[in-house]
């Protein structure tokens, strides 16, 4: 007889996810939140809690050292994990740092990488207060978790969002996307010729998107002098489309985005066109843009109205209408969600 055997293909990231953990329940009254939203959270008493979340990221799966210079490297490894604390309206206070290390690199290279992870750490003013360090087959492997506190009322959930709340993102989105695609292209380029310079002067704005994501901490810090708690928040780290599924799954909601509201910065609009790319499905699909997608109450709307880096891109509806988006011509197409797939 043989054995079952299902492809992890079959179900996908999030589907393994759910799969694996449908029957975890939590044991103990500090675990407030668990698995399902940006990072777990723990009650640390007289109404403080802590969010911890971690990434693994992994070299050939999730970046490539031949266009990511090792100090870009650490700083994204750490700003990544800061992106989901933000996520949940907290604020960073620590990381542990974990690496795998192959013997291709050097005290060195090893020195680079930690160059901008301590950068980010007076970026985002959090303490390195531990991790792991070991060998590795497969080149370079870091796993970061980050810590971060918040008052209890504070943190934001994924499942807040109610009909007639308008929908934000923050910055521009799809721009990491296309400037991965151009590293990509370069790095074609020069494997065939090494002696051809790569030509990137003209997409600094879109590979800096990909090589130098800054988690969005400056809008947590505004909103909280603002006076404006989101309904419900997570961060763009697999694309929009996904994430508008994942807070209207968990906030049991529908959604209507309007094409000509989403935000796009006109070099990644010009990079996608020439390179064969629709600029909006780029917006929809194209991951780590690590910008916050978040609802708010339509009274707050006032208070962030003339905010320059926050955009109003539709807004919530009930569950039984969909999720959808209305193009420019005004047709109104479902949404599918793609996200990043590494399986
Ligand atoms: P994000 O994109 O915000 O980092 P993920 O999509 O990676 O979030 O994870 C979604 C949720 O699933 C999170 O709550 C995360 O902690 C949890 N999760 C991911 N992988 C595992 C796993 N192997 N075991 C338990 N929980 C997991
Ligand atoms: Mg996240």
């Amino acid at each position: 007889m043989s054995e079952k055997r299902t492809e992890i293909g079959n179900l996908g990231e999030f589907g393994l996810i759910d799969h694996l953990n449908k029957n975890v329940k939590v044991k103990n009254a500090t675990s407030v939140k668990g698995i399902g939203d940006d990072a777990a959270v723990i009650d640390a008493g007289s109404e403080n809690v802590k969010v911890v979340t971690t990434d693994l990221l992994i070299e050939g799966v999730h970046f490539d050292l031949s266009y990511m210079p090792l100090p870009h490297m650490g700083f994204k490894a750490v700003a990544v994990n800061i992106s989901d604390v933000a996520a949940m309206n907290a604020v960073p206070k620590q990381i542990t740092v974990s690496i795998g290390l192959s013997n291709r690199f050097s005290v060195e290279a090893v020195e680079a990488l930690y160059e901008g992870i301590h950068a980010a750490c007076e970026h985002y003013g959090v303490d390195l207060v531990g991790g792991d360090t070991t060998a590795s087959r497969s080149g370079l492997v870091i796993s970061i978790t980050a810590i971060g506190e918040a008052k209890k009322d504070e943190v934001v959930y994924r499942d807040g969002a109610k009909a007639n709340d308008i929908l934000c993102v923050t910055g521009d989105l799809g721009g990491a996307l296309v400037g991965l695609q151009i590293l990509e292209r370069e790095k074609q380029v020069f494997l065939a010729n090494p002696e051809m310079k790569p030509e990137l002067d003209k997409y600094t704005l879109v590979t800096g998107r990909q090589l130098r994501p800054d988690a969005r901490m400056d809008i947590i810090h505004e909103l909280k002098e603002l006076g404006v708690k989101p309904t419900s928040m997570m961060d763009i780290s697999d694309g929009l489309a996904s994430e508008i599924f994942h807070i209207c799954k968990a906030s049991n909601v529908g959604a209507t985005i309007y094409e000509d509201k989403l935000p796009i910065d006109k070099q990644t609009f010009d990079t996608a066109v020439e390179l064969n790319l629709d600029p909006i499905t780029c917006v929809l699909n194209g991951g780590e843009d690590y910008e916050l997608l978040f609802t708010i109450s339509q009274e707050d709307f006032p208070k962030l109205e003339k905010h320059a880096d926050i955009h109003f891109i539709g807004h919530i509806t009930k569950p039984e209408e969909g999720k959808y988006l209305v193009t420019k011509s005004g047709t109104a197409v479902q949404i599918k969600a793609q996200g990043w797939k590494h399986f």
